[in-house]
């Protein structure tokens, strides 16, 4: 699946859990605690494939869902540049350290599988939106 497809997805299941939590009333630390990986996996077996496993995607106490993938990914399906005979399709940017650029074949992609920056509930609480794309708007 490209990151686009994946993007536009996404933000559909994110939306519609959004809104269900609206229309009971919830506020936005209740919908920030409804994030917390243990509660995801219980009601929202659909928004995240690791859910069927019962897998965090990172080894943290505190997961919180709300920010995946996060807002300092960039990605292009185009490719962003060139690095020699490779094409780069995505980055941080902020280069947290703990992130890297993995290379796929004839592919360059950013491997965020060491970094928990924006699994953290402090993080969540910070750039909060009730629209996920807002938040993710400089991603793509
Ligand atoms: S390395 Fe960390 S901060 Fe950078 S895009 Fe990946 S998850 Fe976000």
């Amino acid at each position: 699946m490209s990151y686009g497809l994946w993007f536009d997805a996404h933000a559909k299941k994110h939306k519609s859990i959004i809104d269900k939590l609206l229309a009971c009333g919830s506020s936005k630390e209740q919908i920030i605690e409804y994030f917390v990986f243990e509660n995801m996996v219980k009601n929202e077996p659909d928004f995240c494939p690791l859910f069927a496993q019962n897998k965090k995607c990172h080894a943290m106490q505190e997961l919180n869902c709300y920010l995946c993938a996060c807002p300092n990914f960039r990605f292009d399906d185009e490719g962003i540049k060139k690095v020699d005979d490779k094409t780069q399709y995505s980055y941080c940017s902020i280069d947290s350290k703990e992130g890297s650029l993995g290379v796929y074949g004839q592919a360059i992609h950013q491997d965020c599988s060491a970094c928990t920056v924006p699994h953290a509930g402090d993080y969540v609480r910070k750039h909060f939106d009730l629209d996920w794309k807002k938040i993710m708007k400089n991603c793509r």
